[in-house]
């Protein structure tokens, strides 16, 4: 078989997206790979699909339990022998699978870097052929990363320790090139193939909002997007307060942070990837690792430290590559909460460093540019234009011109310059506000007396994303700024951005109701019942029995046989013979309902003359119309009543009105209308009996009262 061949019939999907067939390709060719790529775009199926074809075992250093037991459920999910080792094994378990390793059963072995040096470990890795080590979250090794791991610096010596140095290949979501530089060296990969795929995410939408009341704003998302999400909150007394809030609110929510025990922290985990709970409140303790794709949304209750950490938290929505909503929620306490944070280090050079990456963030929350170009231009992607997706593009905001004050701003700090300072944001401003014990004798000195240091902040914030000010955390102006100087270009800043984006509901239901996601949601909604049916059996998130983007596939293609049940995305051989029936006999059942459907408002006169009940006896009108009644109501029809019925026979000349009542003319005896003399409490009177060609007459009357 081919990687192809192996993507259709193990994963089901008939083609590799951006970067995996290159990644698959370098090793299979037996050459180191560096996959750099954001969450969400298919990292694993770069080293899983290799793992199927090569000899031997292929040993995944994986950073987490919980994403281990994920990947090794999907994997065998879609009949791939794969088996974890790491510490929530018993010693039972720990056992069955390595002598099921030495034993050659398994293909992918994921393993917890602190496990690599273990005398067990390395017993076991001299007994098997490795043909290749994939090493996730790769940035893990660098001391630069937020999530730097000593163990595994471990990994270079468990490679050497080998008897033959199997592959390597490397992958991580977002790296910088000082991380990107320590995982090449620290793994020591040879001449790899460095691939970086796009960032871009547009299934994401961003916002950045600064509702005044936080928690009413997370509230009124809730009402609008009935949806799982996760919402990130900076400290752990505030993942406290918020679930509280919720759970007391009515709304099914779990939280998540390092004060809880491990128990109640899995708990959560696995509340949230069970769909038991739709709302995970955590601080950033939670996410690496987890491989939720169905997460449609994630709020940042507070604004966190750096740019990267954002990314890669707001990355965790619509990893099934369905529109997910990355929203911001920004106030300008949360700079002081990140601030604190930031000093808790004693380093003096991490505190400056981070302070710059808060001061990028900041202006991410400030600025009125289009968020996602701020993003991509952040990790170096550059960007032509605008994305027409996100708060900024869709907002509408009021402007207000702040020329005169720029140029003030502008001015002082070419005053600076001029006479060799360049200063920090604070220091900068205080002498413009003339709160600063120097430079009291620079003609900028208390220009801006009166105003505050956050506007201040505003228009350098501004001036910097126009281009006029560089700011590497101290302030400098740019030659462009004499644009400005000189009144060639004025400058404004927007007000507050609108608490409804209409625009954007519009632009997302565009996408909505684009080809690409046009099917029933009725259908889709009894898909989704049957799969979490089946993932309650199995004990599995539903995302193991099949993604959402695979249920929107199936609704749309609507396959009838298993055959057909091939060309839906996400469906591979096993999950076929283990699942397929099932789902096609619900959508069968549902097929035939809309056909019945279809057939009620099609409702022919033969099929009419079908359906009625014909007495042979004759029968008295009030009975012919109830069973005429019974066929009508059955196709969704207004029902008739005997004076219609009377009325439609007297104008086709059938009846007549007589001082008797309705008396048949020659034409309807013909036509088998007889009549009977009654007799009741107010005395005599002629009733009318139709035989059963009389009462096909009333039904043809009734459909087509032309004849
Ligand atoms: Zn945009």
């Amino acid at each position: 078989m081919n990687p192809n061949q192996i993507l259709k019939q193990y994963f089901g999907y008939d083609e590799f997206r951006e970067g995996q067939s290159e990644l698959v390709d370098a090793l299979m060719h037996s050459r180191d790979a560096l996959g750099i790529m954001p969450t969400g775009a298919g990292k694993s199926l770069c080293y899983q699909i290799p793992a199927m074809l090569l000899p031997g075992v292929t040993l995944v250093i994986s950073p987490l339990i919980s994403l281990m037991r994920d990947q090794v459920q999907a994997l065998v999910t879609n009949g791939v022998p794969a088996a974890f080792i790491n510490s929530s094994l018993t010693e039972t378990q720990y056992n069955k699978a390595v002598t099921n390793a030495r034993g050659g059963q398994y293909k992918i072995i994921y393993i917890a870097p602190e496990r690599l040096l273990s005398l067990s470990m390395l017993e076991l890795a001299q007994s098997m052929q490795i043909s290749l080590i994939a090493v996730d979250e790769a940035h893990c090794i660098s001391q630069w990363g937020q999530d730097f791991r000593p163990s595994y610096l471990d990994i270079p010596g468990f490679v050497e320790s080998l008897p033959t140095r199997p592959v390597m290949a490397a992958f991580t979501a977002t790296a910088t090139h000082l991380v990107r530089n320590d995982i090449l060296s620290a793994l020591r990969l040879i001449d790899p193939l460095a691939l970086v795929t796009g960032f871009d995410r547009p299934n994401l939408y961003f916002e950045v909002k600064q509702p005044k009341d936080k928690y009413s704003a997370l509230i009124q998302y809730l009402k609008e997007n009935d949806n799982n999400g996760i919402v990130y909150c900076s400290t752990r007394k505030e993942v406290e307060g918020v679930t509280e809030k919720l759970t007391a609110d009515g709304y099914s929510a779990a939280r998540y942070h390092a004060g809880l025990s491990d128990a109640e922290r899995s708990r959560s985990q696995d509340d949230f990837l069970y769909n038991r709970v739709n709302i995970i409140v955590a601080t950033n303790a939670f996410g690496m690792g987890i491989d939720k794709p169905d997460v449609r949304f994630v709020i940042h209750y507070n604004m966190p430290q750096n740019v990267e950490s954002y990314y890669q938290e707001a990355g965790r929505a619509g990893r099934d590559g369905l529109p997910g909503d990355c929203i911001l929620f920004y106030a300008r306490k949360d700079i002081n909460t990140a601030l604190f944070l930031i000093k808790q280090s004693d380093n003096p050079d991490e505190i400056a460093r981070n302070r710059q990456l808060l001061n990028k963030m900041e202006r991410y929350c400030e600025t009125d540019a289009c968020l996602r170009r701020y993003l991509l231009e952040y990790f170096g992607e550059r960007v032509g234009h605008d994305c027409g997706n996100c708060g900024s593009c869709n907002g509408n905001y009021d402007e207000t011109d702040v020329t005169i004050d720029v140029q003030k701003v502008l001015s002082h700090i070419g005053r600076l310059n001029k006479a060799g300072k360049r200063f920090m944001f604070t220091h900068t401003a205080d002498i413009l506000l003339g709160k600063s014990d120097d430079f009291t004798d620079l003609s900028t000195f208390g220009i801006m007396k009166g105003a505050t240091r956050h506007y201040i902040r505003q228009l350098t914030n501004r001036l910097t994303a126009l281009g006029y000010i560089h700011d590497n955390g101290y302030l400098s102006i740019t030659p462009k700024a004499n644009e400005v100087l000189f009144g060639v270009v004025r400058v404004s800043i927007r007000g507050n951005k609108p608490e409804s984006s209409a625009k954007k509901e519009r632009i997302r239901k565009q996408i909505e109701d684009s080809a690409k996601y046009a099917f029933s949601e009725e259908l889709l909604a009894k898909l989704k019942e049957l799969r979490l049916t089946i993932a309650q059996e199995e004990n599995v998130p539903a995302y193991v029995v099949f993604s959402d983007a695979t249920l929107i596939d199936m609704c749309q293609k609507h396959p009838h046989t298993l055959e057909e049940m091939v060309s839906v995305s996400g469906v591979g051989q096993v999950k076929l013979k283990r699942y397929g029936e099932r789902f096609l006999q619900l959508l069968y059942a549902e097929q035939r309902n809309a056909a019945l459907k279809e057939k009620k408002a099609e409702l022919t006169l033969e099929l009419f003359m079908h359906e009625v009940d014909i007495d042979d006896r004759p029968l008295q009108i009030s009975r012919v119309a109830e069973n005429i009644n019974a066929v009508l109501l059955k196709y969704d029809r207004p029902k008739t009543s005997g004076m219609r019925l009377n009325s439609l026979l007297i104008e086709a000349g059938y009846l007549e009105a007589t001082d008797d009542g309705k008396t048949p003319t020659d034409f309807g005896c013909e036509h088998g209308i007889t009549s009977v003399r009654r007799n009741s409490e107010r005395g005599e009177y002629l009733q009318s009996l139709f035989n059963a060609e009389a009462q096909r007459i009333c039904v043809r009357l009734l459909l087509e009262p032309n004849l």
